[in-house]
């Protein structure tokens, strides 16, 4: 069984306003092993969203809309669904009745623009929403099942978890939908893919894809089954035989981010780190301090922005910084070396790079940046040169010194 979900209002096409409802009702069904194939947003729109309606009725099994229930003109989901099922409305009085409790039970009466609200689709059963005015309703129809929700999130969410889920449970065969990721960093996408495809393409069941952004790729798998061991083992086989092909690469096998790994990593081990950064100007420790907990393991970080800092902070000799210039492998290598000593730390990380837009000069190119890593028997050199602006720049060179950490560390756990 697969679903289709149709977002209904105008204010969802403008910038304005975000379709948060699909999400949730996305992973909603996901835990029920219920794929969600198609999302539509359609405006308050008479026609059209009859039309899409109607389409969503000839090729998907489960279509769940959600908002345009309300009591004004420009509320049509009811009529719209109505038009779409070929079927009639009529006025449910105890649905009514309780509408205009609730305006009573403010000590208001019910406006009459609210008497389209208790208007039910043949045959449907009303979904009640003791958090709204707006009833939601279920219609079964020619082996499809059609599911009218409101559109206010607090209205929406309950009537959706605490209704629809366990009535989507006892209809179909039970399944489960599990999903895994593995992140992949020090390789671009094509490259991934390169290595990847020629095992996943083997399998329509997990389904792969893969995402990509600078300095990070995701294999995304995806297991259907009627059973959670089942849909297990069938991530476990693929993904075993993707670590085997993309070893030391993949950096996680459950979605944790590279400073939540290395962090992880640096407390396993009672290890601490300082960096002191220049180019990336506190980017990595704020990427670092964004994990909770990294007081255990962070001990600070410096950004030795301008030559000054450098020299005054970090003990770069000035003879260095003449001879060299700021963005060099010395530097790189003091900086890491020198932010270690001061902090007495296990390990420390220095960075330095042109992000440009200016900066630049021709022997020294915007996105030419040194990584070094000082470790208690070696200091470690990089050189990288990354294309794009600078902030992707800056982003890729973190990214880099947290996996040099990374695989630091797992070599000396061997
Ligand atoms: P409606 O039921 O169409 O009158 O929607 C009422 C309110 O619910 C709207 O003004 C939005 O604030 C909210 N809403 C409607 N649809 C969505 C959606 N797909 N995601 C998040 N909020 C929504
Ligand atoms: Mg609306």
């Amino acid at each position: 069984m697969v679903a289709e979900i149709i977002a209904i209002g105008s204010e969802l096409l403008t910038p304005h306003r975000t379709d948060t409802n699909s999400l949730f009702i996305t992973d909603h069904l996901n835990r029920i092993g219920i794929e969600v194939v198609l999302r539509t947003i359609v405006g308050d729109d008479r026609e059209r969203l009859t039309q899409a309606l109607a389409l969503a009725l000839q090729r998907s099994d489960i279509i769940i809309t959600s908002g345009g229930l309300g009591p004004t003109e420009d509320d049509l989901t009811r009529e719209c669904a109505a038009a779409a099922l070929g079927k009639t409305m009529y006025r449910d009085s105890s649905l009514l009745n309780e509408i205009e409790e609730r305006f009573r039970s403010r000590g208001l009466t019910m406006p009459s623009v609210n008497l389209r609200q208790s208007m039910v689709i043949e045959g449907a059963q009303v979904l009640r929403n003791p958090r709204g005015t707006a009833p939601g309703q279920w219609i079964n129809h020619d082996g499809k099942m059609l599911i009218l929700l409101p559109g206010p999130p607090r209205e929406l969410q309950p009537m959706f978890e605490e209704i629809c889920i366990p009535l989507l449970q006892r209809t179909g065969p039970p399944s489960v939908l599990l999903a895994r990721s593995l992140r992949i960093t020090g390789l671009t996408e094509s490259a991934v893919e390169e290595l990847a495809a020629p095992i996943y393409t083997q399998y329509n069941n997990p389904v792969t894809t893969i995402l990509a952004s600078p300095g990070d790729v995701q294999l995304h798998l995806r297991a259907k089954a009627s059973q959670y061991s089942e849909a297990k083992s069938l991530l476990d086989e693929l993904s075993c035989q993707l670590e085997a092909k993309l070893r030391n690469y993949i950096y996680s096998t459950n979605g944790d981010c590279l400073e939540k790994v290395v962090g992880n990593l640096l407390h396993q081990q009672g290890q601490t780190l300082a960096v002191a950064e220049s180019c990336t100007g506190g980017l990595l420790a704020e990427r670092i301090t964004d994990v909770p907990g990294s007081s255990d393991y962070f001990l600070g970080g410096f950004v030795c922005y301008s030559d000054s800092w450098k020299l005054n902070f970090l003990d770069v000799p000035a003879d260095v910084l003449e001879k060299h210039g700021a963005v060099s492998e010395p530097v790189a290598r003091l900086l890491a070396e020198g932010v270690r000593k001061k902090a007495g730390s296990t390990y420390g990380i220095g960075i330095t790079g042109i992000a440009g837009p200016s900066g630049s000069t021709p022997s020294k190119p915007v996105g030419l940046v040194y990584l070094a890593l000082a470790a208690p028997k070696e200091t470690q050199v990089l050189q990288r040169l990354y294309p794009g602006e600078r902030e992707i720049i800056r982003w890729q060179s973190t990214q880099a010194a947290l996996d040099m950490l990374r695989r630091m560390i797992v070599s000396t756990m061997k």
